[in-house]
């Protein structure tokens, strides 16, 4: 079933009305017709199966036929962030990430970033990235989107580290079995005793830093770890800046017990 967000005030006990682009999605592409269904979620904490009344390219009014309480979100929060990276990849790692379960996206400038900063066309870019991060969501089923937060400089990244519960830093000279560490040994050694082993009940605010195409310096490594950052490998394969991310989400909510089964 296709599902839409929308703004709470959109959304009442019994009904709910989609403008914009969203009435343009259901009537025009969807053609969706009075009796159709759809989920309809305020990207909180509702989610619901509406019923199409009235639908038309500019407003789709709908009744409320069921209230859901199926949560999609993961027990662990993780943020992904991630340097700069050239030409369109960030909107890959944002389409992709948040399909697997992301919490949100935080993308940052380091020293051997590629790509030119440019702070006049972020609010542009902002709005494109938060309109991917929205349209992955509902075709994924989470139960809310993403954040994309601003652009932050290296000095901002290192001094939101004490807001999470673990931050792990992918560096790819701890790629190596031999003497890195992976996700897996970093999470077991942070996360509860009583947990170790078994189903991880525990929510946590996770940050996962990926470099770009030209990596980071030594001394950012090392400013990252001393600031509480733990440095882990992803294996012995040099990943691209966009892969990293993708890969590391996947890892650590394998880890939580997050990607099916028992
Ligand atoms: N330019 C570097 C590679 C950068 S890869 C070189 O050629 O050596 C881009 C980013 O992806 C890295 O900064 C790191 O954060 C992440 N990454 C890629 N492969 C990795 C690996 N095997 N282990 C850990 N991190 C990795």
């Amino acid at each position: 079933m296709q599902r839409y967000f929308v703004a709470a005030d959109q959304f009442t006990e019994t009904q709910v009305r989609l403008t914009g682009e969203d009435a343009h999605h259901a009537a025009r592409v969807m053609r969706m017709k009075p009796g159709d269904k759809f989920i309809v979620s305020d990207g909180a904490a509702r989610t619901a199966i509406a019923e199409v009344k009235d639908a038309s390219a500019t407003l789709v009014e709908a009744d409320i036929v069921e209230q859901l309480s199926m949560d999609s979100e993961p027990l662990w929060s993780v943020t992904i962030a991630q340097s700069l990276p050239k030409g369109d990849k960030m909107e890959l790692v944002i389409q992709k990430g948040t399909e697997i379960g992301a919490y949100a996206f935080a993308p940052f400038q380091s020293e051997r970033m590629i790509v030119q900063y440019d702070g006049k066309k972020e609010a542009k870019r902002l709005e494109r990235w938060s309109k991917i991060a929205k349209e992955a969501a509902e075709q994924s089923h989470r139960n809310r989107v993403p954040v994309i937060e601003q652009v932050q400089s290296w000095r901002e990244l290192m001094q939101g580290i004490k807001n999470y519960d673990l931050v792990l830093f992918c560096y790819e000279r701890e790629g190596d079995a031999a003497h890195g560490k992976g996700i897996r040994t970093a999470v077991q050694e942070w996360i509860l005793p009583s947990e170790r082993s078994g189903k991880q009940t525990s929510p946590a605010n996770i940050m996962l830093i990926v470099g770009p195409e030209g990596g980071f310096t030594d001394r950012e490594a090392a400013e990252a770890e001393t600031t509480g950052a733990v440095l882990v490998g992803l294996g012995k394969r040099i990943l691209r800046t966009e892969t990293a991310g993708i890969v590391g989400l996947t890892c650590l909510l394998y880890e939580s017990g997050e990607m099916g089964g028992a």
